[in-house]
């Protein structure tokens, strides 16, 4: 039997309970046989065998934020935070595997660079990039799988490879959109980062009362806009707030009660908006889809129940649905419902669900989908297949809803 190597920690350790918990506190209550904290390309192509040796199940883990709570399990969980170094050469940044979307964002911020991603400061550059990756600078700058130029990735196998354009391009592809935890276990992105420079950051709030009129204004507004607007709209029982970068003139239109518009550097922006990436202290439910048409009306929302509309279009759009696993090519805005009350989520969902898509956001995994492959991967579904048949034959990586 192959030998684990890194940190191998086990119930009983003092480190073991930290390392196991993952971000969400609805999978909290999963408790991994061992947590191995992975140093080395290495230390995870020996778990993969270890893995495939025992037939124990196993599992990567980036900054632990998956939904639908893949990154755990009762078997082995691939802890790859000790693999976060953040360098620039040439112009060219390559990321551990391991990174938070803070370290990230301040290894870059040091080259006065940055990358079109997510909010959170906890959430894994891994996990994000691998399905997709949307963000303030998304409509200017496209996904952050977009950027990703290369990446190094140990197949289940146990081979060490490098994918880009030239080498493995199928896989490389499929990194692009669909990677989570499916093909191989990545522990190195090369991207090409974007210049950081000064943005205006705006936050505008109406009272419930104008919350309707707010949200038909934003579907017509937001997905058509300059690329360098990019106008989230949050709805709950306080009203509305639309909030981002980019200059927001049409929206004051809207006369609203309040508005906080300012110039500063990227960086401060990005840290400014960090509590939007804070997580709920308990469970919370968060089912959510694409639309291409703007036909959403609102009901009256209660304390805890909360609607986040994200624009879509722009530079998101521009590439082509075939030219990575990304299918979501042509979407105006993406929905998310969230609330501990989980009836509330599951029937507004089903309410909206008649004007959606049918397209689901890869990093949203949704366990209530009825065909949860086609609303992931739509158009790209069969050569997702393909692909997964020829890297990972066994099915080694497997979750409810891999491929
Ligand atoms: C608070 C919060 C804020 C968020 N904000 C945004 C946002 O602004 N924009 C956005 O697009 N999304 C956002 N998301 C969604 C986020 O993109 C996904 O949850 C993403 O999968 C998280 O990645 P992770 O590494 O933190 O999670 P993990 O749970 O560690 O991993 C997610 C999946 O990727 C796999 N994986 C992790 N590391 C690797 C690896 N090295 N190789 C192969 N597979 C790997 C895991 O096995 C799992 O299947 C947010 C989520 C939360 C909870």
């Amino acid at each position: 039997m192959t030998d684990l190597t890194g940190e191998v920690l086990e119930a009983g350790n003092p480190d073991y309970e930290r390392a196991r918990t993952p971000a969400l506190p609805n999978y909290h209550h999963i408790r991994p046989r061992a947590v191995v904290r992975c140093f080395t390309p290495d230390d995870v192509s020996n778990a993969l065998a270890y893995a495939r040796e025992s037939g124990i199940h196993v599992t990567p883990r980036g900054g632990g934020h998956c939904f639908a709570g893949r990154s755990s399990t009762t078997g082995i969980v691939l802890d790859l935070s000790p693999m976060n170094d953040v360098s620039v050469h040439d112009g060219t940044a390559t990321i551990g595997a391991g990174a938070k979307l803070a370290e990230v964002y301040g290894g870059l911020h040091r080259h006065g660079l940055t990358l079109p991603a997510g909010c959170g400061p906890t959430v894994g550059i891994a996990g994000l990039t691998l399905g997709g990756g949307l963000g303030l600078l998304g409509r200017r700058y496209g996904l952050t799988s977009d950027r990703l130029r290369a990446a190094q990735v140990v197949l289940p196998d146990s081979r060490i490879v490098d994918c880009a354009h030239d080498r493995e391009p199928d896989l490389f592809w499929a990194l692009r959109g669909a990677g989570g935890g499916q093909f191989g276990v990545v522990t190195k992105l090369v991207f090409d980062p974007v210049p950081e420079q000064l943005a205006t950051r705006f936050v505008l709030t109406w009272p419930s009362s104008r919350a309707a009129d707010v949200l038909q204004k934003w579907q017509e507004i937001a997905p058509d806009a300059p690329d360098e607007l990019s106008a989230n709209l949050k709805i709950d029982a306080r009203g509305a707030t639309v909030f981002g970068t980019g200059r927001p003139d049409d929206f004051l239109d809207l006369a609203p009660a309040t508005s906080d518009i300012r110039t500063m550097p990227y960086f401060e922006l990005k840290q400014s908006f960090d509590e939007l990436g804070e997580l709920d202290p308990g469970p919370v439910l968060s089912r959510s889809h694409f639309f291409r048409r703007a036909v959403l009306a609102l009901d009256d929302l209660g304390p805890g129940r909360e609607l986040n509309f994200t624009p879509m279009g722009g530079a998101y759009n521009r590439t082509s649905r075939a030219a990575t696993a990304f299918a979501h090519r042509s979407e105006r805005f993406l929905v998310e419902h969230v609330s501990a009350d989980a009836d509330w989520v599951h029937q507004t969902w089903a309410q909206l669900h008649e004007h959606a898509s049918g397209g689901v956001y890869p990093n949203f995994p949704d366990l209530h989908l009825a065909d949860p492959l086609t609303a992931y991967h739509g158009e790209n579904l069969a050569r997702l297949k393909e692909i997964k048949r020829h890297y990972d034959p066994t099915g080694l990586l497997h979750f409810p809803q891999s491929l």
